[in-house]
């Protein structure tokens, strides 16, 4: 039995800081780089992405609660960085690398700024060799239960309010389950986390198909 919930920042940091701080060579001209730094400071090429969590990719701290303010701000900056005028007049090479390092950018940007990604990614990350069968299989009755019950309030629905009002309840459940997440990840309640991201996700599924049912019953009104 895994002992989940101990020393979490000891865990953390043995998975990601590994390649912080470390230095290995500019490809260019040799001269030190400090993982994570996009551009040399001796000769100022672009380096490949490497190996970097999507956090620190744009500078955040590991962890749930992310000021999306902030995260666009480093996002459109190490975007504005990387925008190709600025690499038109590079080699080949420097063209590819920022290609590579603006991909990377993206994609650590689109799994952060959806609160639903951001925490399977970070149960992911934390939970890597803890939760080894993985969050989709958390087997839990009452969350079964539960979602079934909101699958068949669904499928017994008639008119727009009924929907609506399903909407409505499926929209406050995201917000509380949300701010559960945040505390779950905050005292590193991992199996707690994990289970919250698999209700976070059914429930942002029972949204999305409220929406699509209203707007088939709208059609149907007029
Ligand atoms: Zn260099």
């Amino acid at each position: 039995m895994h002992d989940i919930g101990t020393k979490p920042d000891d865990r953390l940091s043995a998975s990601v800081d590994v390649a912080i701080g470390s230095v290995s060579p500019c490809w260019s001209c040799r001269g030190p780089v400090v993982n994570g730094d996009v551009f040399c400071g001796t000769c100022d090429a672009v380096q490949p992405p490497g190996q970097l969590d999507h956090f620190r990719r744009l500078g955040l701290k590991p962890g749930f609660n992310v000021d999306v303010a902030i995260l666009n701000r480093l996002y459109f900056d190490c975007q504005r960085r990387l925008h190709p005028d600025r690499f038109a007049s590079r080699t080949p090479r420097e063209r590819a690398l920022s290609q590579q390092q603006s991909t990377s950018v993206n994609e650590a940007y689109e799994t952060l700024r959806d609160p639903l990604k951001r925490a399977d990614y970070l149960v992911h990350l934390q939970g890597s060799g803890v939760l080894t069968e993985g969050c989709n299989l958390v087997a839990d009755q009452e969350l079964l239960t539960e979602s079934l019950e909101l699958r068949e309030l669904l499928a017994e629905a008639e008119t727009i309010a009924e929907v609506a009002a399903l909407e409505k309840r499926a929209a406050n459940d995201i917000k509380s389950c949300i701010d559960d997440l945040s505390r779950a990840f905050a005292d590193v309640r991992l199996e707690q986390a994990c289970r919250l991201t698999t209700r976070l996700k059914y429930l942002k599924k029972l949204e999305d198909e409220c929406r699509v049912r209203r707007a088939c019953l709208s059609d149907r009104v007029s």
